[in-house]
Formats: C-alpha cells, sequence, structure tokens
C-alpha cells in the first residue's frame, strides 16, 4: 500500500495524533503528512554513522535543516525508489551520512514536507537506555515505585504483598516472597520470561559496562557502590531464588488464578499464587534450568560487588541444574482454574543447555562442560537461521556463553564451531538488511506475536557476532534494526514510549491504562506488528494489509501492543552495545 494523504487505520483511530487532525489547521494538517512520510530515527543518529532517513516516493531533492532557525545544513538527492514487500510502502533514502556537526535537526522534502526532530551527536542513546531500564524498575513488584519530578504523578503504592500456594504447587500455605517485576501488561510474575531478561541484562553488563556505568538510573539503590543495571536485575533475581522449593526445583509462576482487570498495582487484590504443574514433581525443568542459567551468571557479576550473595545465587544455581537433570520433562501447561500466561514450551534442553554453560563459564567445572559438549550437536544448526532466541529459545544464549567462557579446557572444535557460524549468519543478515528498503533484517515470517523484540534480537546476534570478529558491518547493521525501533518504521512511530517525538501512547499496560497518570508510563518497548493478528482488533484490520503494517496503537490490542519483559531486555541489550557511538 502506498502512503498518500490518508493515515494507516490504526494509529489514525487512537492515539494523539487524533486531537490534532480534527482541531488543528490545515497548516498543521500538511506538516503532520509530512512527519508521518518521512521516517526518521526519532532520538537521532550517531555524529560519525550512516545517516538515513526513508520518504514516500515523492521528490527528488531533500534537505537537512536545523531545528533551531531552519537554516539548511545539508542537500542531497533522494535515492531511486524501492518498494518495501513487508509494508507495501514505496521508498526513497535520504542519506546525510556526510554531514557530521552535533545538533537538533529535521529533514524536509520540498513537495512533501518535514519530519519529526532528531539528534545528531555523541552518547545518543543514552537517554534511550535510562529510560528502557527504568522501565524494569517501574515494573518492580511487591514495593511503592516513583518516578520522581522528572515524571510526576507516575509512582503507586507496594502492591502484592502476600503469596500462596496454588493447589498445584504441591504446597500449601502463605509465603512472603514480595519482589520480581510486573512480567508485561499484566501483574503475573514468571520464572521463565523474567530469567530471558535477567540473564540478558547481565549479558548488557558483562559485554557493555564500560558503555553504561557512567548513567545513574535513579533508582533507589542508585550510589550504593553497585551499578545500577545489576541492582535493578536484583530486585528480580531476589523473587526468582524465592521460587526455588527446598528441593531445588523451581515453581513456574506467581500470579493470580486469572488476569486482573485494568486497574493501578496496588489495587489488584487478586491473591498472589505460586503455581506449578499440579502433578508430582510440581516443578518446572524450564524454570529450574533458567534458574541455573541466570544465578550462574549473577554469581560471576555481583561476585566482586556482594560476595555473599554471588555464592547464593551460585549454590541456588548448582541446586536447580541438578533437579533439572533429575527432571528433565517437567514441562508446565496452565492447571485447572488458571489462565493467566502459559509460556508454553515443550523442550527444556535448550534451557538447560544454557545452564550448562553458564555454570561452566563460571566455575570451568568439567561436568558443565562435557553436557554442552555432548549436547551442542543438537543445536548448532539453530545458529543458521537468527535470531530465534526468546525466552522459549536458549541454545544460541547458551552456545554463545560456552563460546565467550575464555576456560583453557573449553573444546576448542565446538569453540571455533560457534563463532564460525555465527559470523557466517550474521554476515547474510547484514547483507540482507543492507538490501531492505527500511534496511531492517526482518523478513514478512518475523512479524509475529512481539516482532519488535524480533528485531532487537537480530541486533543482539549482530553484536554478538561482533564480539567474535570486530566488524563494523555488523554494527551498523544492529543500529538499523534500532532506528526502525525508535521510528524508522512505516507509521513513523517511536515504539518506545515517551521517547522522540511521535512515541505510541496506548499500550496494553494496566499501570498506564489505569488512568492514574496523565500518559503511558515512560520507556516501554510496545510487541509491535503482529500477522498473526490474535486479538480483535487486529483480527477485524483489512485482510490484505502486508504484515508489517498488522498493527494497532489501541490498549485492547495485546497481541500487538503489549509491553514485555523479554523484548525490553533486547531493546536494553541493542542500546548498551550502540551507545559507544
Ligand atoms: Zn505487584
Amino acid at each position: 500500500m502506498r502512503r498518500g494523504g490518508q493515515l494507516p487505520v490504526a494509529v489514525a483511530v487512537c492515539g494523539l495524533l487524533l486531537t490534532p487532525l480534527t482541531t488543528a489547521g490545515a497548516e498543521d494538517r500538511a506538516q503532520l503528512a509530512g512527519q508521518l512520510a518521512i521516517r526518521v530515527d526519532q532520538v537521532g543518529y550517531p555524529l560519525a554513522a550512516t545517516k538515513v532517513a526513508f520518504t514516500d516516493a515523492k521528490g527528488a531533492r531533500f534537505e537537512l535543516r536545523r531545528s533551531s532557525d531552519h537554516k539548511v545544513v545539508f542537500k542531497g538527492k533522494l535515492e531511486a525508489a524501492q518498494t518495501d514487500a513487508n509494508s507495501g510502502d514505496q521508498l526513497r533514502a535520504a542519506d546525510f551520512s556526510r554531514f557530521r556537526k552535533a545538533g537538533t535537526y529535521y529533514v524536509s522534502v520540498p513537495g512533501l514536507g518535514r519530519s519529526w526532530n532528531f539528534a545528531i551527536g555523541s552518547n545518543i542513546f543514552d537517554r534511550a537506555y535510562y529510560l528502557a531500564m527504568r522501565g524494569f524498575y517501574g515494573q518492580r513488584c511487591g514495593t511503592a515505585v516513583d518516578l520522581g519530578s522528572e515524571f510526576p504523578g507516575y509512582s503507586h503504592p507496594i502492591c502484592h504483598q502476600n503469596g500462596e500456594f496454588h493447589v498445584s504447587s504441591g504446597a500449601s500455605g502463605r509465603l512472603v516472597n514480595k519482589g520480581g517485576w510486573h512480567d508485561a501488561g499484566d501483574y503475573g510474575r514468571y520464572v521463565v520470561n523474567s530469567a530471558f531478561a535477567s540473564g540478558t541484562l547481565l549479558w548488557a553488563w558483562e559485554n557493555y559496562g564500560k558503555n553504561i556505568e557512567h548513567i545513574a538510573l535513579k533508582i533507589p539503590e542508585t550510589g550504593n557502590g553497585t551499578p545500577d543495571i545489576l541492582n535493578e536485575v536484583r530486585w528480580n533475581l531476589n523473587w526468582m531464588l524465592q521460587m526455588q522449593d527446598t528441593d531445588g526445583g523451581v515453581w513456574f509462576k506467581q500470579t493470580s488464578e486469572h488476569f486482573s482487570g485494568f486497574v493501578s498495582p496496588e489495587d489488584d487484590h487478586l491473591p498472589s499464587e505460586v503455581i506449578g504443574t499440579g502433578a508430582p514433581a510440581y516443578k518446572s525443568t524450564c524454570a529450574s534450568a533458567d534458574l541455573a542459567a541466570v544465578g550462574a551468571i549473577a554469581a560471576r557479576t555481583y561476585q566482586k560487588y556482594d560476595a555473599a550473595f554471588a555464592k547464593q545465587a551460585l549454590d541456588a544455581a548448582r541446586h536447580a541444574w541438578i533437579w533439572a537433570e533429575k527432571n528433565p520433562n517437567a514441562t508446565f501447561r496452565n492447571p485447572a482454574g488458571v489462565s493467566t500466561g502459559e509460556y508454553g514450551d515443550a523442550h527444556c534442553g535448550d534451557e538447560q543447555l544454557w545452564a550448562a554453560a553458564e555454570l561452566f563459564r563460571t566455575t570451568g567445572e568439567k561436568v558443565y562442560g562435557d553436557y554442552l559438549v555432548q549436547h551442542s550437536a543438537e543445536y548448532l544448526s539453530g545458529l543458521d537461521s537468527p535470531p530465534a532466541e526468546s525466552w522459549a529459545s536458549l541454545a544460541a544464549r547458551g552456545l554463545w556463553a560456552y563460546a565467550l567462557s575464555g576456560r583453557k579446557s573449553a573444546d576448542p572444535v565446538v569453540v571455533a564451531a560457534i563463532r564460525a557460524r555465527t559470523v557466517a549468519a550474521a554476515r547474510k543478515v547484514v547483507e540482507r538488511t543492507r538490501a531492505n528498503p527500511y534496511r531492517i533484517s526482518m523478513e514478512a515470517k518475523d512479524f509475529v506475536w512481539g516482532s519488535n523484540g524480533v528485531a532487537a534480537e537480530y541486533g543482539v546476534y549482530l553484536l554478538m557476532a561482533n564480539q567474535f570478529e570486530p566488524d563494523a558491518a555488523f554494527v551498523d547493521a544492529a543500529r538499523d534494526n534500532l532506528h526502525y525501533l525508535l521510528g524508522r518504521n512505516t507509521f513513523s512511530l517511536s515504539w518506545v514510549t515517551q521517547l522522540g517525538e511521535h512515541p505510541f501512547q496506548h499500550p496494553h499496560h494496566r499501570p498506564s491504562g489505569s488512568g492514574k497518570q496523565p500518559g503511558p508510563w515512560p520507556g516501554l518497548l510496545s510487541g509491535g506488528p503482529n500477522a498473526g493478528r490474535q486479538d480483535v482488533v487486529l483480527a477485524a484490520m483489512a485482510k490484505d494489509l502486508p504484515p508489517a503494517k498488522m498493527y494497532a496503537d489501541q490498549q485492547e490490542s495485546y497481541a500487538s501492543n503489549e509491553v514485555c519483559l523479554n523484548w525490553q531486555a533486547s531493546l536494553v541489550f541493542l542500546l548498551a552495545g550502540e551507545l559507544q557511538y
């Protein structure tokens, strides 16, 4: 579908756009049309990086103008039009890479209009990282949360202070286990998804600590001598550790039996239940292996700051590992009477692989290394089709952890295979990204539930390839996927709340939907376009919409507009990797 004067249905029917469209004058309407037709990264572009905007296929020339006085600072020719199969858009690239002066600018196309404002400069993604990490703070459960004077009114009193064992857990009675992060738009806490998020954030610290250590997150622990990203992750780890039974096994989730209404966290009074599989051994293999993996990472990352906690995490990880080995087939399905998130996963072998690799990386012990080598052949081929990383698919995380272990006892053949296959696959992704009219790595098949997380995970994959074989092409392609998330997409929409001039407004997120704050909670990544259409909003959209268009900025569209810990963490990793530019 070619973009004309008409707005895409999904954006036009809701959100802030409605107000200017119905009440603003002709001049404002023309400006908005330009802002939607000229897609830029609304955060901006690093000084020395490739800088490209994409416009509708009108016009021949473009200008870069300084926002403060509208002075033209750069002129260029639009590149030849290309049709983007994912969205149906016809696009021309406006490349202003040669312009290298810091400031705030917009792209102007005579006859089409002007773009949103954006920055060119150094440390361009610092604030995006700050807001995205504060997004985790806002999800904290079991405590009062307050974003402070920067976002007045974005606060809530303490929530979910009482836990109890559900009949499916094999235990009974009360449990005092406050903590963790609300998972997504709901108030549930799920070990597997929070483990993916926690592991990814700890990896961001391990890989890019130098990039992010200067950014204080202004959370209650700031200034305690521990890096803030570790402070934030620990809030969740403390809860995860309490989900471990005395036999080492880990219960799957702690949620109410069904989802609450769209109320603020403190107003959700449904009992918070520790939910198990409903039959012996009650705990979950995937959850136990995930705790083993994340506990092992925590043992490395917190050692310098809190050795006692590092030991506690490693002990828990070893204990969970043994339980998962003894109980390899304890998969989870919602027990009778429970309808909260299922995070269904019939295969926990990849979670065990990840656990083995992280335990090996932390301890160097043979038993863990042997496990990984024995099972590596089963998973190596998965590296050939990136990204596929999510809470249910952790083999690449495991293989990478092994390859990055630096242990002399690591099998050199396996390490070489992991590195070579990752780099080879990333090279193909780079080629595809360069050829894509929006310069993203996404293919039609990637517009699934949480597709923005897929875009971010392409970035993670490319950055990991860069660890194995440093190449600016990997970093650039990763950044191109970040540009897509921050506004260079068919909707000209920043998919991070309160970031950029035109961010999405209506996340499927109970605190944001409670009506207690003036807008959505800041720093949260939307799930993104989803051709699976699993909600009524998407199902009602035109059948011939291309996959990248299947998105609605509506609270009701949980299948395209929910926020979630896993893709939030992938975004943070990508930002951390790009922060040095
Ligand atoms: Zn809570």
